[in-house]
């Protein structure tokens, strides 16, 4: 993403420097970065932690002597929304947010350009009360002015199209806006696959948010195969071809924003049926507190990339989010004069400077092929997508042993499993010992949503329900140790825990958006020392633990009691 800041970057400098947020030095080095990665360089600032996106607007806002907004925390109301439309909200990067009297105060992402206040003051006829506000918060707030698809497909559909001799599909036009319409939605709404299915009647079209299947809209089964030929064309696939299964990909401008989308179509019983991944490109911004690492646990694993070779394995099951973590470190490591070389299964995001190569079974370019490939390309840096077979696990061991750094995936439940796991794929237990430097073990819960979160206490009945599955006496004990409770609290009907209660940001759900829960498994020497003498996972967990590790349970407990995720969530990996 371009910068979007309304000050140029000297001046940025000037007062970060006056601030004393960054030396000389620092702004060169991140200046450098963000133009290799063709990032703003506010991004990178904030992504390396000199200071957070509010402290930066306000700085900036203080510099502009214009007050910061974070329309992210507002209550935006549909009357005040309706001040202006769309349009105008997109072409001027401003919304008003509240009225006070006859003014309205409205937030831009760059108040300094006269031609945007001018088109709101036009549009209005208000006085004008100019706030600045974030690109991101920007965006996220001009989601409320979408419309409502099933209405807008309803239109779509009713509109006559003129038949004539030089149409001679006359459903092309409107099938043309209808997948526009849908995507655009699917965008808005942050949906990462779409699913379309024809059934005996009617076309359904599906959203997944936040890991959950939504149907969005049914349309006449008229429209279906018109509709699979347009995202065929979309994605060059072969119109004509109806029997076997095609996979494609395309791309789709909305806003500035250009986002990869990976089609996958396969022959269904009514009709083709067509699966839309959305590949937005903000998942390889992704930093480590993005994800939803702790503190404690970014700190750790920022001491863990600074060693030059060994590996460090991500683990849990399907749809934990453990690509996403491989990406974000990978984003940290990527510093000039370092060679980044991957293999995946498939290819999700491209990155900027690294060597990326996707397995072709076909080819005979697989794990094992593709990673001794790469070791003779002279990498710093592996990135395996995942360690499935002796073979991969023989070679990545070897690389991380030989002066290489080895990132991959292993598919186990928790971080103890994994050392017993390399074993099992028979990779010395003294190998193991030696070269494994780190392993996250994760899983994905759903993220209260901050628009209409509460608080609340667990009544008598809920303690005495989860006092049946959980010694509740013991884990208070175990998360005063590890300062997950730092009050007063005495017992657990003290804590205070948090959900939300629906609104219209959340379809009613109480969630939005997913956070990863780790936890993080070095390997000190009692653990080299429990790998050696190949001790099952429960000892090695043990011995982690009682060395301070805080496992996934305790890790998504103090999330829960900072108001991130419900215990409902927490609990559902304890029940797993
Ligand atoms: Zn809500």
């Amino acid at each position: 993403m371009a910068s979007f800041l309304p000050i140029p970057p000297e001046k940025l400098k000037e007062i970060l420097l006056k601030n004393k947020i960054v030396s000389e030095i620092d702004w060169h080095q991140m200046k450098k970065n963000a133009n290799r990665r063709r990032r703003g360089i506010e991004d990178v600032l904030i992504e390396r932690g000199f200071l957070n996106e509010r402290y930066l607007y306000e700085l900036i806002g203080d510099e502009l002597k214009i007050p910061y907004i974070n329309l992210r925390k507002q209550k935006l109301k549909p009357e005040i929304l309706e001040e202006l439309d769309e349009k105008t909200i997109r072409a001027a990067k401003a919304i008003p947010f509240a009225l006070e009297g006859r003014k309205l105060k409205v937030a831009f992402v760059n108040p300094t350009n006269k031609e945007s206040l001018e088109m709101i003051k036009q549009a209005t006829k208000k006085k004008i009360d100019i706030y600045i506000t974030n690109y991101k918060g920007f965006r996220s707030a001009s989601r409320l002015y979408q419309k409502n698809i099933k209405e807008e497909i309803k239109k779509i559909l009713e509109t006559k199209i003129p038949q004539s001799p030089d149409t001679p599909n006359k459903m092309e036009l409107p099938i043309i806006r209808i997948i526009d319409a849908i995507l655009e939605a699917a965008l808005f709404e942050r949906a990462s696959d779409i699913h379309i299915e024809a059934l005996s009647d009617a076309v359904v079209v599906r959203f997944r948010v936040d890991g959950e299947l939504h149907d969005k809209v049914e349309m006449p089964l008229s429209v279906h195969n018109a509709m699979v030929a347009r995202i065929k064309i979309l994605s060059n696939l072969r119109t004509d071809e109806h029997r076997v299964p095609q996979d494609g990909r395309f791309s789709f401008k909305l806003d500035e924003e250009e986002e990869s989308i990976r089609v996958s179509v396969i022959p269904a019983f009514y009709g083709e049926k067509v699966e839309m991944r959305l590949m937005t490109d903000e998942a390889q911004d992704f930093t480590l507190g993005d994800i939803g690492l702790s503190e404690q646990n970014i700190k750790l694993m920022k001491k863990q990339l600074k060693k030059p070779f060994g590996m460090i394995l991500v683990c849990g099951p399907t749809g934990s989010g453990k690509t996403t973590t491989l990406y974000a470190l990978i984003n940290i490591l990527n510093t000039e004069g370092t060679n980044i070389c991957t293999i995946e299964d498939p290819l999700e995001y491209g990155i900027n400077r690294v060597n990326q190569t996707q397995v072709n079974i076909k080819a005979g370019y697989d794990f094992a092929n593709g990673l001794r490939a790469l070791l003779r390309q002279d990498p710093d840096i592996i990135m395996v997508g995942e360690i499935r077979d002796k073979e991969t696990a023989a070679i990545s061991v070897r690389a991380g042993l030989t002066g290489h750094l080895v990132l991959s995936t292993l598919h186990t439940n928790n971080a103890a499993g994994v050392p017993p796991r390399l074993l099992d794929m028979g990779v010395e237990p003294y190998l193991v010992a030696s070269t494994l430097n780190v392993v996250v073990a994760q899983r994905l819960l759903r993220k209260i949503c901050q628009d209409c979160i509460q608080s609340f206490k667990l009544s008598a009945n809920e303690l005495h329900v989860l006092g049946k599955e959980f010694n509740l006496e013991q884990m208070f004990h175990r998360f005063k140790k590890l300062k997950i409770i730092e009050d007063n609290s005495t017992s657990f009907a003290d804590l205070t825990f948090y959900h939300g209660k629906g609104c219209e940001r959340c379809n009613g759900s109480g969630y939005k958006g997913r956070v990863a829960v780790m936890e993080i498994l070095e390997n000190s020497e009692v653990i080299q020392n429990c790998i050696i003498k190949n001790s099952p996972s429960n000892e090695i967990e043990k011995m982690a633990m009682a060395q301070g590790m805080i496992n996934i349970f305790e890790d998504g407990m103090q999330k829960s009691l900072t108001g991130i995720t419900t215990i409902e969530e927490v609990l559902s990996i304890k029940r797993e």
